[in-house]
């Protein structure tokens, strides 16, 4: 009798060349300093737990200079015609495209995001937001209905976080320096290396010195940010509890705040919904990215006749998602991005299962010996006031609940501190409209989940933060009238 083939997929590596300096220093006022004499940390590839190399950690006296830059480039950028401006950010987003396999391998090696997704998502995002904001750039008259002359917010501290790093540098800076804005951009001190990377691509793109400047450094770095008296506005993008810090320190001063926190969105599935499809958007929704995406679809609230449907097809899906090196093609979930991230998602797997939950684990291959890697989970049997329902565990770890009426789905969906984004799936047009003007959330996809676009806002109510990014809502927060 001959046996049944095993189908398997070759491993397709994508190339691991990529140059990685020994150490990098800080970029301030279009040099970079050496910061030799200074403190500096490792950034390790989340993949071999191997040092990639050393970084600056930025001290007082360095965010000052980044500071006193950013302000002495503001008077000639501010004034600069926007045609002008919006040649630069043209010239940004190209430059970004002909270097898209370097950066899009160093995201990966930096962040453990697989190939597929920093290559085809992460990496053409990025200069899709350079595009669109170059041509606003000299179209801003029309950016504030009434306001015909509208003027730039000044300096502006920008904190982002690791799980989109050159992306959610992107977001921050293309609309600032379209508006006219000069920035201090601190990338996350697990991945900072596609933010120093695209500091090469602005001195390469020759845009004026201190227009952007690049420090390094982890919360201590940080917070001398925050505290520093040098800005006009701060931009963060982060974790709620840093992000509340953030609006405390900054009460008392006259400074414009943007804030991009936390999510615990749901993912509603109806009876009537294209099951298949809703199926891809659910894997879409919580495994992307290992989970670690703050819009996250995290809980999965599906109508009681469906329910057991769509766990058996979100079994049968995921028992084939292919978790291993992200450098590999074919891989679909790829190390966690820090051990410290790690071991928070198998504390919440933890806490799931002794609070009541059936724990599902998944993923084809054995998982490697080495990297912070961790199995694609579910909880069903998941009770609403259960942890793992509420907390944002920032992994992809999905809990899977029921409900009986839109009314419930609606309390469910809404029944949490946070209020990001959701997703809706039914093939009833109506049902859509009345479900999406009852859900809190910032962002809701029909039908899909995880859609992005330059010129689509994004953000969030409630403990998701405030202010948007992308479109015009978004050039709103780098303006003033
Ligand atoms: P984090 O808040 O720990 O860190 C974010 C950034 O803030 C990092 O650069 C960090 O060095 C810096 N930082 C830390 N403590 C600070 C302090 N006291 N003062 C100033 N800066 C400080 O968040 P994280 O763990 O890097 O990222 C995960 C979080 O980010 C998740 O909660 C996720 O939901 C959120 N996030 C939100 C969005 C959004 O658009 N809403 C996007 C991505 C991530």
């Amino acid at each position: 009798m001959t046996q049944a083939p095993v189908w398997d997929y070759s491993s397709a590596p994508e190339s691991a060349k990529v140059e990685i300096r020994p150490r990098y220093g800080l970029f301030i006022d279009g040099r970079w300093m050496d910061g030799r004499a200074g403190k500096h940390f490792p950034s390790v590839d989340p993949t071999s737990e191997q040092q990639l190399c050393q970084v600056t950690e930025a001290t007082g006296a360095e965010i000052d200079k980044a500071f006193e830059a950013a302000r002495r480039a503001l008077r000639r950028w501010s004034r600069t015609p926007g045609r002008e401006r919006g040649k630069f950010l043209f010239r940004i987003a190209r430059r970004i495209q002909e270097r898209a396999r370097e950066l899009a391998v160093l995201e990966s090696r930096d962040s453990g995001k697989p190939i597929r997704e920093s290559r085809d998502f992460d990496i053409p995002q990025v200069a899709q937001h350079f595009f669109h904001h170059a041509g606003w750039c000299d179209k801003l008259r029309y950016a504030l209905p009434g306001v015909s002359d509208p003027r730039p917010v000044g300096v502006c501290a920008q904190i982002i976080p690791w799980n989109f790093p050159l992306l959610m540098a992107a977001w921050k800076l293309a609309p600032a320096l379209a508006c006219g804005n000069t920035c201090v951009l601190k990338p996350a001190e697990t991945t900072p290396l596609t933010a120093l990377r695209l500091a090469e691509i602005l001195d390469e793109c020759e845009l004026p010195r201190g227009v952007v400047n690049i420090v390094t450094g982890g919360p201590e770095t940080g917070r001398a940010m925050v505290e520093h008296p040098g800005f006009d506005k701060i931009a963060f993008t982060g974790s709620t509890e840093v992000g509340k810090a953030i609006l405390r320190a900054c009460a008392e001063r006259p400074v414009r705040l943007t804030m991009e926190l936390g999510g615990k969105s749901p993912n509603i599935v109806f009876a009537d919904a294209p099951i298949d499809q809703a199926i891809e958007g659910i894997v879409e929704g919580i495994w992307f990215n290992q989970g670690q995406v703050c819009c996250a679809g995290s809980r999965l609230l599906v109508e009681e006749s469906v329910l057991g449907e769509v766990v058996a097809k979100v079994r049968l899906r995921m028992e084939r998602l292919r978790v291993g090196d992200p450098l590999d093609k074919n891989t679909d979930v790829g190390p966690i991005n820090s051990a410290v991230q790690r071991d928070r998602v198998k504390r919440y797997l933890r806490i799931g299962v002794d609070e009541g939950a059936t724990l599902h684990e998944c993923g084809t291959s054995a998982l490697p010996d080495r990297g912070y890697f961790c199995r694609p989970a579910f909880f069903t049997e998941v009770q609403p006031s259960a942890t793992i329902a509420r907390e944002e565990i920032f992994g992809p770890v999905l809990a899977v609940m029921s409900f009986r009426t839109p009314d419930e789905a609606l309390l469910r969906a809404n029944n949490t501190p946070y209020g990001l984004s959701a997703g809706v799936w039914t093939n009833k047009g109506s049902k859509i409209l009345e479900i999406a003007r009852s859900l809190k959330a910032g962002v809701v996809w029909c039908n899909g989940f995880n859609l992005f676009d330059a010129a689509s806002p994004f953000g969030g109510f409630k403990e998701s933060g405030f202010g948007r990014e992308g479109g015009r809502h978004g050039l709103r927060e780098y303006l003033s009238h």
